[in-house]
């Protein structure tokens, strides 16, 4: 593709893609294919020669797009939000052309300075205190391994990393069952096991950790010769939204002398919205703290803050330099991939820049609060409803309820409303998606996207009234048991 060839299809581009965001609540949220109708479309083979870029296009309508989720649709209330704002995207265009890649200062110092000091505002806007520094990470995941293996390495004295965790008494990081599975997942890849991720109970109307358990179970690891290694609090679970009192574990992470890392993935982005600010209370003790504005601060995937108090003992957990990596004299900066697991790493600074700047941080503030509102309105709306029930109240935009009509019994209420959801989800016009409360099948409602009005937000309850009215249980499948 030569230069004017490459205007012509990066122009298309940019019309196909504000086509789409326009017509985009046209179309049903969720992809309504089956599996392998994608699939059975793409030529078992590559191609020998090159193809005409005009039948790409097209193949992109005809083959890709039906089996495609609209994550920006204004009516998608599923899982938690991955947005992409207009602002962002444009920064991703531009970031995909310059295609740099930011390892180190030297090799796009614009990359590295942009990123410290985008790190910077944005600990600004949710109100974390001078002194916590950061990096982008790829992800909640990957800032959560980050910070373990910092745990770890912090708690071993670096013995990890040269001894491996052999010679060492097991490891113990302590969460709620409320936290994400990249927790689990990072304790696996830490090396620490699964048996000593300690669950702690939760209790109160934010699901939070009870902390007299949480400082009971450390006390008695101590005391049976294991290694307290760190805390994980959750701010903003992924199932109901569950805040911990992050005040509260801070005072026993500091007792005893553990790591405290906060995965705000989620809410973290509310934190920019002073009035919510309560809930990260005791966040300013952490040791780190991310979030990713890849969810609720209108920035495209992928995009995790990730901020830590003392970025020495994260570099000396992750730095490796080998020769092929000294830069001779010209660093300045810090080298960012010492920071990561990753070595590559994009340039995710742009996207922020460009949202931030043609946003600004009030408009940003208000489009949260919105979101807020109008959760809070929809599930005031459904309790007066007297089929439905809440199940938790929101915190900050997400609450379950759950369809219950008189006369249906307890026993049958979970298979109802997985009979509810998944009509909701293939009738089109809403997407959410559901967890399990209690033991109870609920439905998850979130409201979080760009271009999400109040409107679409309340006219949820008549679609769902009207889908759940059509639900009967002479029609629900016989349970798997
Ligand atoms: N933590 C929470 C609370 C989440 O909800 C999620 C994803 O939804 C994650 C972590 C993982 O995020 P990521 O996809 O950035 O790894």
């Amino acid at each position: 593709m030569d230069g004017s060839e490459f205007r012509h299809w990066a122009h298309r581009a940019s019309d196909w893609s504000a086509d789409y965001l326009d017509g985009l609540s046209e179309r049903p949220v969720r992809a309504q294919t089956s599996p392998g109708d994608t699939f059975r479309q793409i030529p078992a083979e590559p191609p020998a020669r090159g193809e005409a870029m005009a039948e790409i296009f097209a193949d992109l309508d005809r083959v890709i797009m039906p089996g495609i989720t609209h994550w920006q649709h204004p009516r998608f209330f599923a899982y938690f939000p991955a947005n992409a704002s207009p602002p962002s995207v444009v920064a991703e265009y531009v970031t995909a052309a310059i295609a740099a890649q930011c390892m180190l200062w030297q090799t796009s110092p614009a990359a590295t300075e942009l990123e410290t000091r985008m790190i910077d505002w944005l600990r600004q806007l949710i109100g974390l205190p001078e002194g916590f520094s950061g990096v982008i990470q790829d992800s909640a995941s990957g800032a959560t391994l980050a910070a373990l293996l910092t745990a770890r390495e912090k708690v071993l004295g670096g013995g990890g990393n040269r001894d491996g965790l052999a010679p060492h008494p097991a490891l113990r990081v302590y969460a709620s069952a409320q936290v994400h599975s990249s927790v689990d997942k990072a304790v696996r890849i830490a090396g620490i096991g699964d048996r000593n991720l300690v669950r702690i109970p939760v209790a109160g109307p934010l699901h939070g950790m009870d902390v007299a358990a949480l400082d009971r179970a450390i006390a008695a690891d101590r005391e049976a010769g294991l290694l307290p290694c760190a805390i994980v609090a959750a701010l903003g679970g992924t199932s109901v939204g569950a805040c911990d009192d992050i005040a509260g574990v801070a005072d026993i992470a500091a007792r005893h002398g553990v790591f405290l890392h906060v995965d705000a993935a989620w809410a973290g982005s509310a934190m920019i919205v002073p009035e919510y600010r309560h809930l990260m209370r005791g966040a300013e003790r952490a040791d780190s703290f991310v979030f990713n504005p890849h969810k609720w601060l209108f920035t495209n995937f992928d995009c995790s803050a990730h901020f830590v108090r003392d970025p020495k003992a994260l570099t000396d957990a992750l730095g490796i330099r080998p020769p092929f990596l000294r830069t001779l004299g010209q660093d300045g900066f810090v080298d960012y991939n010492e920071w990561s697991v990753p070595l590559g790493r994009r340039f995710r600074a742009l996207k922020l820049w460009f949202v931030i700047r043609s946003y600004g941080a009030e408009a940003l503030r208000d489009m949260i609060r919105a979101h807020v509102g109008w959760a809070g309105e929809l599930a005031a709306a459904i309790a007066a409803e007297p089929d439905f029930e809440i199940v938790t109240a929101p915190i900050l935009s997400l609450f379950t309820f759950r369809y219950r009509p008189s006369g249906v019994p307890e026993s049958e209420l979970d298979r109802l409303n997985a009979q509810l959801v998944q009509r909701i989800n293939d009738d089109g016009r809403l997407y959410l998606t559901q967890t399990s409360h209690d033991g109870r099948f609920v439905l998850r409602f979130q409201v979080g996207a760009t271009t999400t009005t109040r409107d679409d937000v309340m006219s949820s309850l008549g679609v769902i009234r009207e889908i759940a009215g059509a639900c009967r249980i002479a029609d629900l499948q016989p349970s798997a048991a």
